[in-house]
Order: structure tokens, then sequence, then C-alpha cells
């Protein structure tokens, strides 16, 4: 989400005749967009505004301000922290920046909520070239995971109504973008009128033009099988890629956490998955290290992982992020053990990753063609449809947006490699 604030507020910015440069000692606006998600984040944020308000001293025209959940989380506050910042916009305002930029509006705070926001509609000045877009359908969150302060930086759950999402795609796809990514903190909750989730995915099916479609993310206790008897009845389009958050195997953990499921029904979920789709890219999100977590409540995690088969993670190790209500528990899982734990995952996360990159060598992907690769420019990149990036070998001369057959003759975890099949 943050990604997709910062793409489409550099466009909007640029649309309004303000240009990118690469270096901040030449910027003359600096906006730094913050991730309040761990402590450590925003931390990290706060030290790198500090350095780059140093810049002030050599050149005082420069204009820094802070966007994002940690504007939002701390507001006007950040005057006091960030002696010299110009302005703080909350994650519902990034549509004012434009105006402080050209001195329409005062540098100030701005940490209204705005619950018909959406995030900046930059549909119609996309760069060429381009050949994926984000969507956002829906903002905010209602299930108030223990250790998650993005309820309360995002705000409440609303979902955007079907024709603005089936307008802005169009656009999209007049611009010539072929993939769709639809956003939202839990896609599969969105609902507007009597809309619900499956019913957006058939009407955007129903656009011409929209070669691939994905969506990001999802809660596995609102994941149905209405999602998944669409992504079968249209994988050409829709990939069967689900990012499946689990966090944890434990059930204890899981309720400690809030996550309104158990493992029982998460593997439900996994199996009805894999009876649909046996070649199925599952990812998911894991935290070790959870207040109460036990030698055994990990062990259960790492034996779900295997058995899952995940074919990506991203791990971390817990840190208590004040104003969640996981805040309030001791803390009690020693800092080495975390750090063991998460070294664990990691390994494990790589070697399925591995694994399930090896399983294509031999099959043809259709990929989507996105560039030149930069360390090899003879070979053109793209993904498949498990989100794999790919290199490819070819005498052709390709077009971003192509979606071409490639026989997969080698694998990392993360990168196949192989020829373009449709020479053969
Ligand atoms: S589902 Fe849970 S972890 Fe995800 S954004 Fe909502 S509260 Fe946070």
């Amino acid at each position: 989400m943050n990604k997709y604030d910062s793409l489409t507020l550099k466009q909007q910015l640029n649309k309004e005749g303000h240009y990118w440069v690469e270096k901040p000692e030449r910027a003359e606006l600096i906006i730094v967009n913050t991730c309040a998600v761990r402590l450590h984040a925003e931390n990290r944020a706060l030290g790198r505004l500090k350095t780059l308000i140093g810049l002030k001293k050599r050149r005082s025209n420069i204009q820094i301000g802070i966007m994002g959940c940690v504007a939002q989380e701390l507001g006007a506050k950040l005057f006091g922290i960030l002696h010299g910042i110009d302005f703080v916009v909350g994650t519902d305002q990034v549509d004012v920046i434009a105006d402080i930029a050209s001195g329409v509006l005062e540098p100030a705070t701005y940490t209204n909520v705005n619950s018909d926001f959406f995030g900046l509609d930059t549909s119609a000045f996309i760069p060429k070239n381009q050949v994926s877009s984000f969507v956002t359908i829906m903002r905010g969150c209602n299930n108030l995971c223990s250790y998650c302060i993005v309820p309360y930086v995002r705000g409440r759950e609303r979902s955007k109504p079907e024709r603005e999402i089936l307008s802005e795609i169009q656009q999209n796809i007049n611009r010539g973008i072929k993939e769709i990514i639809l956003l939202g903190q839990n896609v599969n909750s969105y609902k507007y009128g009597n809309i619900y989730f499956h019913n957006l995915l058939r009407s955007i099916i129903t656009i011409n033009g929209v070669k691939r479609l994905r969506f990001v993310t999802n809660h596995p206790k609102d994941f149905s099988d209405e999602i998944l008897d669409i992504v079968k009845e249209y994988s050409q389009i829709i990939p069967p890629a689900f990012h499946l958050p689990l966090q944890s195997g434990s059930d204890k953990i899981l309720s400690a956490m809030n996550r309104k499921y158990d493992l029982k029904h998460y593997m439900k979920m996994i199996e009805n998955i894999y009876q649909r789709f046996s070649n199925a890219a599952i990812s998911t999100d894991i935290i070790v290290g959870f207040p109460g977590e036990t030698e055994h409540d990990f062990k259960v995690t790492l034996e779900t992982m295997r058995a899952v088969k995940f074919a990506g993670s991203f791990s971390f190790r817990y840190s208590v992020r004040p104003g969640t209500y996981a805040a309030s528990l001791e803390d009690d899982v020693p800092e080495k053990t975390k750090i063991g734990r998460l070294q664990q995952i990691i390994d494990l996360s790589i070697k399925l990753a591995e694994k399930y990159s090896q399983e294509l060598i031999g099959t043809v992907q259709q990929v989507l063609v996105n560039g030149i690769d930069k360390k090899d420019p003879s070979l053109f990149k793209g993904t498949a449809p498990s989100g794999r990036n790919v290199l490819i070998v070819t005498h052709k001369s390709l077009e971003n947006g192509d979606i071409i057959p490639v026989y997969i003759e080698s694998a990392t975890a993360w990168v196949l490699k192989g020829r373009d099949n449709s020479l053969c």
C-alpha cells in the first residue's frame, strides 16, 4: 500500500510539472513515506528524516515532509521530534501534497481521517511502457490482530465503489497496462453494497484487455471457495498464486494474535487450493517469537511450512509495537531465541522456494514480458503466473506487455531462466 501511495504521488507530482532527482541533495522537495508496522521501521524513518533535515543547513529552500503511517500515528507531535520538518501528511490525505508543493496549501499537519479517500487515481497519466499497475479496492482493516498497528493508522475497512474501480482499470488498460494488481489490507472482505470480492473479480474479468489479474492481501479467515472457483474458471488471466499469511502454526499463538482462524481451518483451505491447482504458488508471512511462543509452538510452525510447501515466505521476528494490544503482553521470548528461530524459518523458506522453482524446470510458463535484464541486456525479463521472475533467451524482439510461452531450463529460489518456446 505504501509503494502504491509513493508511486501514485510521484505520478501526480510529475503531472503537476515536478520531476524526480536521484539524490536528495539535489531535491527541492523531499517526502519520506513511512511504515509504522514495526517500531524498528518507524525509528529508521525518523533517523533518515533527521539526516535529511541536515541538508537544510546548506540549502534552506528545501521543503521536507513526512507521509504515511508514522505521520498519521504521531501527527503534529512530529514537529517536536523532528525540528526542521515542514509538513506532516497522514494516510488519508496524500492528495494535499501536490498542493503543498505548488504553494496552494500551507505546509502544516494534515491527518484528518477521510473514509472516502482510496488513494490517488493517477491512471490517466501512467508512464509509457509500464506493464503492471496497482489498483486499490479497499483501505483499512477491521481485524485487530493483536500485534498490528494498521487499523489504528489506516483506519477501519472501507471498500471503493465498484464503478470507480472498473473505470480506473479501464483507464489503466487504455494507457497500455496489461496486468492489474488489486490492493487492500484484506481484499477478501471487499464489500460495496451487495457486491463481494468474487463478484468484483467477475466484473473485472469482463474488461477487454486485462491480460493478468492478481490480488493482495488475502486473510485466511475470509478466503472463500467462490474466489477459487473464479480463479479456476479464468486461470489464464488470474493465476493460482495466493498470498495467505499464516503467521504461526500454533493454535495457541494464533488465538493470542487474534487471527480468528486455527490451523485446521488454514490447512483445509490449502487442501481446497491444491485440489483445484496442483501447481498453486502459495506464499505467506510468519512471525516468530510472539509472546508465549514455546519451542513446541515454533516446531509446529516449521512443520506447517513443510506441509504447505510455501513457494515464498516473508518472515519477521516479533518486536513490541506500542499502541497495540500485544504490547501489554510480556515479551518473554529471549532475543537470542527469536534470532535463532527466524534464521531457521528463513533457511526453510529458501529451501521450499528452491524446490518450488525447480519443479518448474521442464515446464512451459506463460511469461508477461516487462523489460530487459539489467545485468545481461541480451535477455528479456518478465513474470511467470506464479509471480517468479523469469529471464528469457530469445532471438525475437519482444515488447513490454507481451505474454509468451517460455520453456524453463534452470531455476534458483526466486528466478527462473528459459527459452522463448514460440521459437520451437
Ligand atoms: S489483517 Fe491483521 S495483520 Fe493484516 S492489516 Fe489487519 S490487523 Fe493488521
